[in-house]
């Protein structure tokens, strides 16, 4: 009765924030190292960006080329194709 159980209660703390188990929703353990639900949440929205960087950048590029080649076939009618 007076005894406390022996078991080791050991707090678990993420690595990327340093917050433990308690305050955070989830905590996510590798073999190495943990990571809280508010961590995983910050690396999404940052791969998030980094995609939708790459994507606007890729349209982009699109974008310039189709217009490049418009302009292209444009200045071709106007100036080069010529067999009336
Ligand atoms: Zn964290």
């Amino acid at each position: 009765m007076g005894d406390k159980p022996k078991e080791e209660r050991r707090t678990y703390y993420c690595s990327f924030c340093g917050k433990s188990q308690h305050d955070v929703l989830n905590l996510i353990a590798s073999p190495r190292a943990f990571i809280c639900n508010e961590c995983t949440d910050l690396c999404a929205e940052v791969c998030d960006e980094a995609r939708a960087e790459k994507a606007a950048k890729s349209i982009i590029a699109k974008t310039l080329k189709v217009k490049r080649s418009i302009k292209r076939v444009l200045s071709a009618r106007f100036w080069g194709g010529g067999d009336g």
